[in-house]
């Protein structure tokens, strides 16, 4: 949320800790960072359909439970 504004110098930080990243690894400041960089691109697209309304998502769970 704060990136975005890399015009305050040159020094670019790693969104994950915010440490100024290494030229190895940018934009992450370590490999550490940068796997758990990856791990919450993948995990968001597992959390996507919760942040959907848990109205429909619950209903239509339902609907097939009672389906069934
Ligand atoms: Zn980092």
């Amino acid at each position: 949320m704060a990136r975005g504004n890399g015009s305050r110098g040159h020094t670019t930080r790693c969104p994950i800790c915010g440490q100024p990243t290494a030229p190895d690894t940018r934009p992450f400041c370590s490999p550490r960072c940068k796997e758990i960089d990856l791990g919450r691109w993948l995990g968001e697209r597992y959390t996507i359909p919760a942040v959907e309304p848990p109205d429909q998502f619950s209903e239509s769970e339902d609907d097939d439970e009672t389906r069934h």
